[in-house]
């Protein structure tokens, strides 16, 4: 490759680079995986080490990436957050320690597992948790202190008063969790979240703490940045002492003198990867001693004192058996492969998802295909490509009738899915009494798949307001189910007659509606008459509402079928109003939501109140803040000096109080 060429090249591999990376870190949403990523950035590296003239200094290579979101007010690092330099063989381990070896003498490395997660600062003040900030780009992040609070293993007070301290962590979801999470968002509808990390980024950067509360998520704190008061000399004193203190520090950790032993617990690292209940990406090597740190120094990036090792995604090949076609709750048929099951990531694969109609056309899969799997963000099941064709197999072509009802299946305009539109479907009928059941919605105990798909075949339940008419014979003479059980589940029946307003709303199984937009809609209309006879600007003024939501709201409601429904259920005696106390509303956020739906934008400087007590106000009673004004604003608080904020909230007409009308309204 010529200069010229190489220039063109790195010209599109940063253009790339910058818009996975604006995904990746900005919208926790990764279009690729990591190592595809990695690959890109592999390149780079390699043509700027080849042509240093096309290194600019704001080079992927260059600087820390991603940024901090104007949602959430700034921090600046006092010490910045540094990325690592990854390494992909060990021989480019052993590199790293020819370089630390040309600088210091006698190196001595902590070993230990690289969380895959998201970055995070902790700051102490005479011992107490202050404030909690996202990495960004590593010199500016995001405050997130609000949702760090609701992470139980994040200590509030030290246990001795440290004038200051700043440690770093790395903020994840147990697999465990992310399971349970993926779950909910696909019984609700939602686009579910890629991978843990990915979900524990997108939760920790939510302006509403109720969320990651919710999300369960954890921290492993594996760096000091700033001691006052003590001090400590080296990396594994200090990973004791941040544990004297209080904090939850990196699960393990060893210290080794040579490369050689380095290198054995990479190894060892790597095999445990999958047994761990956390997901882990690689290892990381760090030089122990802090004055030998000091000496090997770091470059605008990294330090030069670490590295990290990246696991590569473990893969496999097999062969595509079959393929199962299933009917969704809304009518989508999606396409499971059945393979030659084998090993990945630690549990045995047999299937995997197809996607879509054109997926399949796109790989050109046919049965009896041999493929190579692997588990995206070590979870999750999936096709990574066709190796090689069965010679004469035809690709595989997804039925154009539904598999259930045998009503014929469309692909509607600009969309990759077939759906059945039989609203009588008896797949879409079980999968919707399925939902209607579920834990987050009706939550009634005892009406799992099994007796679901019982009751539909037997013609005695075809719609969920059918269950309210079920009689103790009819259920009791379903396969497996006594007199006993039969009456439990009449009695869970009824129970749920009372269950509040969002979860009814949530079990009619809108699409784009899961629990949270339910429990909005809830808050901000009150009864199902109200949202019922809400006009669709009403709906998209909700705070937290996007426009796909909405109007999938709007819709849904203008049906007549689903009127029709709600109507059902209602004489059947389901409770149709809000409840005062709306349910998972306790403690700290108290069960007063006078400020449910609304959005309240801050500026200038309040006379008595600061503005984290302002907004803890707010939140407490079921409100949000927001950095902005927008027509999306309900008031404007605004204190002296306020500034370009409240010229805008006039302009738009917004409501704008001072702190002494604020004071009256939480009165
Ligand atoms: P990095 O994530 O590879 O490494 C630095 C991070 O490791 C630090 O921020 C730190 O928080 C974390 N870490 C976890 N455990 C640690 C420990 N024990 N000690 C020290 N640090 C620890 O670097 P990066 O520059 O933030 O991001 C690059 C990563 O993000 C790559 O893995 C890349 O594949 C991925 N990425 C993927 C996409 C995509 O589209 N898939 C896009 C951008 C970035």
């Amino acid at each position: 490759m010529d200069f010229q060429e190489a220039g063109r090249r790195v010209e599109e591999l940063r253009k790339q680079i910058s818009e996975y990376s604006r995904l990746y870190y900005e919208e926790d949403s990764p279009a690729i995986e990591d190592d595809e990523f990695d690959a890109l950035t592999r390149e780079l590296r390699r043509l700027e080490e080849e042509y240093p003239q096309l290194v600019t200094p704001d080079s992927y290579t260059q600087r820390v990436q991603g940024a901090a979101s104007s949602l959430f007010a700034p921090v600046r690092h006092e010490v910045p957050l540094e990325s690592l330099q990854d390494v992909f063989s060990y021989e480019e381990l052993r590199e790293f320690d020819r370089r630390v070896r040309e600088a210091v003498e006698d190196p001595v490395y902590v070993v230990e597992p690289k969380i895959d997660g998201l970055s995070i600062a902790l700051e102490y003040a005479d011992g107490r948790f202050v404030r909690g900030a996202t990495r960004g780009d590593g010199q500016v992040g995001e405050d997130v202190t609000h949702n760090l609070r609701t992470i139980r293993t994040i200590p509030r007070r030290l246990s001795r008063p440290i004038p200051r301290l700043i440690v770093r962590g790395e903020v994840y979801m147990p697999r465990e969790s992310f399971a349970a999470l993926v779950e909910r968002q696909e019984l609700a509808g939602e686009r579910p979240f890629k991978n843990p990390r990915n979900a524990a980024a997108g939760s920790l950067r939510q302006k509403d703490a109720a969320v990651a509360k919710e999300r369960n998520l954890d921290i492993f704190v594996f760096n000091l940045q700033l001691l006052e008061g003590e001090a400590v000399d080296s990396h594994a004193a200090s990973l004791e002492l941040m544990k004297e203190l209080g904090f939850h520090i990196i699960p393990f950790y060893s210290v080794y003198s040579s490369m050689d032993e380095v290198i054995g617990e990479v190894e060892r690292i790597g095999t445990l990867r999958n047994t761990l209940p956390f997901d882990i990406d690689g290892a990381v090597v760090k030089v122990n001693s802090f004055s030998h740190r000091e000496q090997l120094g770091s470059t605008a990036k990294f330090p030069k004192w670490a590295s990290a090792y990246k696991y590569p995604p473990e893969e496999k090949r097999t062969t595509l058996l079959g393929v199962e076609v299933n009917v969704g709750r809304t009518g989508v048929l999606t396409p499971t492969g059945i393979f030659e099951p084998v090993t990945l990531a630690g549990t045995t694969v047999g299937r995997a998802t197809l996607h879509n109609e054109d997926f399949i056309l796109e790989k050109g899969l046919a049965v009896g295909d041999t493929v190579v799997l692997r588990k995206a963000g070590d979870i999750i099941p999936e096709v990574v490509r066709v190796e090689a064709h069965l010679p004469g197999a035809a690709p595989y072509r997804m039925p154009h009738v539904c598999p259930s009802c045998g009503s014929e299946a469309v692909r509607e305009e600009g969309e990759a899915a077939l759906r059945c539109n039989n609203p009588e479907c008896p797949a879409q009928r079980v999968r919707n009494l399925i939902h209607f059941a579920s834990r987050d919605a009706m939550d009634i105990e005892g009406l799992g798949p099994a007796v679901v798909e019982q009751l539909v075949s037997a013609g005695l339940a075809g719609n969920a307001y059918d269950l309210y008419t079920l009689k103790k014979e009819e259920i009791a003479a379903l396969e497996r189910m006594g007199e006993k059980s039969a009456e439990n589940l009449l009695a869970a029946i009824e129970k749920s007659k009372s269950a509040d307003l969002f979860r009814v709303i949530f079990a009619l199984g809108i699409r784009h509606v899961g629990q949270k937009a339910a429990k909005l809609l809830a808050n901000r209309f009150g009864s199902m008459e109200a949202v019922l006879g809400a006009s669709p600007e009403e709906i998209s003024a909700i705070d937290g509402f996007g426009e796909i939501m909405a109007e999938s709201v709007v819709r849904f409601f203008a049906l007549p079928q689903s009127r029709h429904f709600v109507e059902q259920l209602r004489l059947a005696g389901v409770n149709m109003e809000r409840q005062d106390r709306m349910e998972g509303e306790e403690g700290e956020e108290g069960p007063d939501a006078r400020f449910a739906g609304m959005t309240f934008v801050l500026t200038g400087t309040l006379p008595t109140l600061k503005r984290d007590e302002a907004s803890a106000i707010i939140e407490r009673y079921g409100g949000k803040t927001s950095g902005s004004v927008s027509k999306k604003t309900s008031i404007v608080l605004a204190g002296e000096d306020a500034g370009s904020k409240l010229t805008k909230a006039q302009q738009l007409g917004i409501r704008v109080i001072n702190e002494e009308e604020f004071r009256e309204m939480v009165k």
